[in-house]
């Protein structure tokens, strides 16, 4: 481990899959489509399906393009283990399934992307509760605790309203309480920040995003950073008790939640995704450069009500941001002012294109309470401080100048 220390963010992923040996001095790790691996001693096969040693078995389980893209996400977060899913919301689901039974307490973020909202209000319904608190401040997430909390759940940088949680101290208070810490860090990426570094014992990441970043493949992560001591779960059952406690977390996730419910990631998705994370980094730079750029204009206009980005000083969370991020991130919203029409603003634009994804390499423009929060309805919105005319912006990797005179030349003159 010492000497893979050494190097960068991008050398390490550039150069990680070669720590192994490759077929024919290969670069990059094959794509193995093969569903099952066949083995010449039986008693191997048993003893694989036993886990007393490593293996491959059959694809829902584990295949060897995404076990080398889940080393690559290992390294990023200076994690344990990975354990890759077919969508951001299977790895999500995952801990659901894998970790939560009826009865058990889980205190989230109220400030989260809409679908995990729904996850949320789904589990409700099965016997988990979930209390959602602003998650801005750690005396709100404590004074939800209960004894049965188990799972406290946070966004790093909340979509689309970019709260930021208040990430260190929720941390420590999860470590003083012994509760798992699970944050969602797609929003960051393991470029901007390692969630193990203020405690965080799992990692979400939604590959889809600027992980993959060229909205080709969906995918999700899981990362065991470590920080959580297993032995204190109450749920493990005494099948994945096997190994030392370092290794229950995931040995269960890996059978509870990706065997059992089949979200599995292919492996010609986690070749584009390994791919697109050659380039993280240097996307990233670009993408929250631009990002800063464009929200710093629209602010200074008067034809615009509000803008929402941490990384500028008028962001309730910006001196946090600058603390803990290496950069605010490339997605920011902001809200006309009135008397511009949200979609005849959106249609104007040449280069913002109306689609929902982000951590693309091309800007993309959402209306949010019309489109990817709609469902949830009014009140939770305005609960959520998500106005009506909220646009959101994915920002990409095209020109600065080209995507400021776009986002300006879309402003009516008044
Ligand atoms: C997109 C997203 C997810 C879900 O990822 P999918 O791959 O779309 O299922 C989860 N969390 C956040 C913060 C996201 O932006």
């Amino acid at each position: 481990m010492s000497e893979k220390k050494q190097f960068g963010f991008t050398t390490a992923i550039l150069h990680n899959d070669r720590q192994k040996p490759i077929e024919h001095g290969s670069l990059h790790k094959p794509v193995h489509t093969s569903v099952a691996y066949g083995y010449t001693d039986a008693r191997q096969l048993a003893s694989v399906f036993q886990g007393k040693e490593p293996g491959f078995r059959y694809g829902r389980q584990g295949n060897p393009t995404v076990a080398a893209l889940e080393d690559k996400l290992t390294r990023m977060e200076d994690g344990v283990s990975t354990l890759c899913f077919a969508t951001g919301m299977g790895a999500i689901g995952a801990v659901f399934q894998g970790l939560l039974r009826a009865g058990d307490h889980v205190v989230s973020s109220a400030f989260l992307f809409g679908n995990t909202n729904s996850l949320w209000q789904t589990v409700g319904g099965q016997g988990v509760d979930v209390a959602f608190v602003d998650a801005t401040d750690v005396a709100n997430v404590a004074a939800a605790l209960t004894p049965a909390t188990r799972i406290v759940f946070v966004e790093t940088i909340a979509n689309p309203r970019t709260q930021v949680a208040d990430l260190a101290r929720i941390g420590q208070l999860c470590r003083e309480r012994g509760i798992l810490f699970v944050v969602d860090n797609t929003m960051t990426t393991p470029y901007l920040f390692r969630p193990k570094s203020v405690g965080a014992g799992l990692v979400v990441n939604a590959l889809t995003k600027s992980i993959g970043g060229h909205g080709i493949a969906l995918g999700g992560s899981l990362t065991d950073t470590g920080e959580y001591d297993w032995s204190n779960y109450p749920h493990i059952a005494a099948n994945y008790k096997r190994n030392p406690p370092a290794q229950w977390g995931m040995a269960q996730l890996r059978a509870k939640g990706l065997r059992d419910f089949g979200a599995s990631l292919g492996p010609e998705a986690a070749h584009h995704i390994a791919v697109g994370a050659e380039t993280l980094a240097l996307r990233m730079e670009r993408s929250c450069a631009n990002a800063l750029a464009l929200a710093r204009m629209l602010e200074a206009d008067p034809r615009v009500a509000a803008v929402h980005y941490p990384g500028l000083a008028s962001h309730p969370q910006h001196a946090l941001t600058n603390e803990l991020f290496r950069a605010a991130g490339s997605l920011f919203s902001f809200e006309l002012s009135d008397g511009i029409d949200c979609f005849d603003y959106l249609n104007r634009l040449q280069i913002g294109i109306p689609a929902s994804n982000l951590g693309d390499t091309r800007t993309l423009v959402i209306p949010v309470a019309h489109t990817i929060f709609y469902e949830m309805g009014a009140e939770r919105r305005a609960s959520m401080g998500i106005a009506e005319s909220l646009i959101r912006v994915s920002v990409g990797i095209e020109d600065t100048a080209d995507l400021l005179a776009d986002f300006q030349g879309a402003l009516p003159s008044l």
